[in-house]
């Protein structure tokens, strides 16, 4: 495995660091919240953290910055860490940020025993009118000035449960008239009676982000803190926490840009609303771009690896072409899947000539850029499917495909003429009666006439029935430069999924779930690990075969 990062800027900060002999070790971390599954961007962040880590053998460590109980729940713990396997990547700690509850409450009463921090008596609305804004400071809160005795004993209290949520809040004592909004008193400990997925019932007050992040980096001796632009303007407060906490390890933050994909939202939130209100299918729909949904969708951890690389690292906002995406699946895919045919739509063609009952088995390169795969047995007899667009009783010029009297050539089988077309009461082609040519078997070297066109088909007497599931993107970007203020539901694409009962090859008896195919004209397919069943063949599309996307 490749097990390296592109080159980036903070690449070059660490290597600096190292030079100048900052650090005999860097540390770095992936801290997501487990308030969700992970999806594309924080696959982004996966594989540049473990990615300069492998890079400067370094270390990695996941944890879960589980600070908010009421969002939060052991489904997304496990997901989560299985999905950082999954793309490749093993964590050398594994921690939670709640296992520092007691070093975090205890590092808070060293801020109030300094003056630092104070118990607030405003609610919530009251917090945001005395903050202020951009151009004009904030007030001080009439309780600014307790002393740090009434502080503690309030605080005390807090933690034992003597208030109700919102009736109290620790905040930090910094500067209500700081240019950065980030800096006048911050919040840094609220009450919520909650009980806590790992801790239980120990807890009802719980450190906000802003104070915990620092902690758990600086607890952990993690030395580049590796976080999103929007970030940013905390960085001062960042290094305010770790400073009056007097922590030992001095941990630095640095931004670079989100990764957001067109036709994609990129956010929990929006993510887990698109799966309560059952636009999908669960988080792992293959539709999602969550990390479980992109492997159930038949994506690869190496290609999303390649494609994090590719996209690089930066301190620029900006939207990635999801076209992108599929450019890698597809390029990792081109020597791996062995191709195959499946018929989507299938129309049955009788090939009068052939003999009743018999069948022959024909040779098929399993992937002619790879020989090595070695060849497939393909049936051919009497009745086969081919797919319904690939005739058409008035053709217009160029069409080379099959039409009455038109002659093209079946893939790895033979030459077939229309020479009948079977409608039903209402007109509709039901059937189509050919001739073939004996002479024109595939790799016997014929070269008697040339034909325009190629179809791919299924032998009907041997096929086995699948389902293919093709998709269009969940999200339209269209409609939103549309119209301007369209929500993300209003954008969600009401034909994101077509099923389709088609046939494919016989040999497909024999498919597991996750296995990949290429399947001749219609792109990579995935066996779906959670609709296949022994009788019941399922296959996503993972892409097309064809992009537009040059890189
Ligand atoms: P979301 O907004 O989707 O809920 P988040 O940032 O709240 O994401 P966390 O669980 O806090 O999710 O994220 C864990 C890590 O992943 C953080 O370091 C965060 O910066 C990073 N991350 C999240 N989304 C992206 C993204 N789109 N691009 C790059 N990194 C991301
Ligand atoms: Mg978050």
């Amino acid at each position: 495995m490749e097990h390296n990062s592109s080159n980036n800027f903070i690449k070059n900060i660490i290597k600096e660091d190292l030079e100048a002999g900052k650090h005999d070790k860097i540390v770095t971390r992936f801290p997501p919240e487990p308030n969700g599954y992970l999806h594309i961007g924080h696959a982004k962040s996966i594989v540049l953290n473990f990615g300069v880590a492998d890079d400067f053998n370094g270390q990695t460590n996941l944890r879960f910055d589980d600070t908010n109980p009421l969002k939060e729940d052991v489904e997304y713990v496990n997901s989560i860490k299985e999905d950082v396997k999954w793309l490749g990547y093993e964590w050398d700690n594994l921690f939670f940020a709640s296992d520092y509850f007691d070093t975090m409450y205890n590092k808070a009463v060293l801020l109030i025993k300094k003056g630092l921090a104070y118990v607030d008596d405003l609610n919530a609305d009251e917090i945001r009118e005395y903050r202020g804004t951009l151009t004009e400071p904030g007030k001080n809160s009439p309780y600014r000035d307790r002393t740090s005795e009434e502080n503690l004993e309030l605080f005390e209290k807090m933690r034992n449960g003597e208030f109700a949520n919102g009736e109290k809040v620790l905040r930090a004592k910094i500067d209500m008239s700081s240019p950065n909004i980030n800096l006048r008193d911050p919040v840094i400990y609220r009450i919520s009676h909650t009980e806590h997925h790992n801790t239980g019932d120990k807890w009802c007050i719980y450190p906000m982000y802003a104070f915990a992040h620092p902690l758990e980096d600086a607890i952990e001796g993690v030395t580049h803190s590796l976080c999103t632009l929007e970030f940013e303007d905390q960085r001062p407060l960042y290094d305010w926490v770790i400073e009056k906490c007097e922590m030992e390890s001095t941990p630095r933050q640095y931004e670079f840009g989100r990764l957001n994909l067109t036709n994609t939202v990129m956010s929990k939130r929006k993510l887990k609303q698109l799966v309560d209100e059952k636009f999908v299918d669960g988080w792992d729909d293959p539709r999602m771009p969550t990390i479980s949904g992109l492997k159930r969708r038949g994506y690869t951890p190496e290609a999303i690896r390649a494609f994090c690389h590719e996209i690089g690292v930066s301190k620029a906002y900006g939207t990635v072409d999801s076209q992108m995406l599929e450019h890698f699946v597809r390029e990792d895919l081109k020597l791996k899947a062995p191709r195959t045919m499946g018929i989507i739509k299938p129309l049955k063609v009788v090939i009068t000539n052939y003999p009743e009952g018999e069948t022959e088995w024909l040779d098929a390169e399993i992937n002619p850029e790879v020989p090595e795969m070695g060849t497939r047995q393909i049936p051919f007899s009497r009745e086969i499917y081919i797919e319904q667009e690939d005739f058409m009783e008035n053709p217009p010029k160029k069409y080379f495909r099959l039409f009455p009297g038109n002659e093209v050539r079946l893939k790895h089988a033979y030459f077939i003429k229309c020479e009948e077309v079977i409608k039903d009461d209402e007109g509709n082609v039901i059937e189509l009666r050919c001739t073939y040519d004996p002479e024109t078997k595939s790799g016997t070297g014929f070269t008697g006439r040339k034909v325009k066109g190629t179809l791919h088909w299924v032998d009907a007497t041997h096929a086995v029935p699948a389902e293919f599931r093709n998709y269009q993107p969940l999200i339209l970007d269209e409609e939103a430069e549309e119209e301007e203020d369209k929500t993300f539901l209003e954008r969600v694409n009401p034909n994101s999924l077509e099923i389709f009962n088609g046939f494919v090859e016989p040999n497909m008896k024999e498919v597991k779930a996750h296995d990949k195919f290429q399947f001749f004209r219609h792109g990579y397919y995935n066996v779906d690990p959670k609709l296949t069943t022994n009788e019941h063949l399922v296959f996503n599309q993972i892409v097309s075969l064809k992009s537009s996307f040059k890189i």
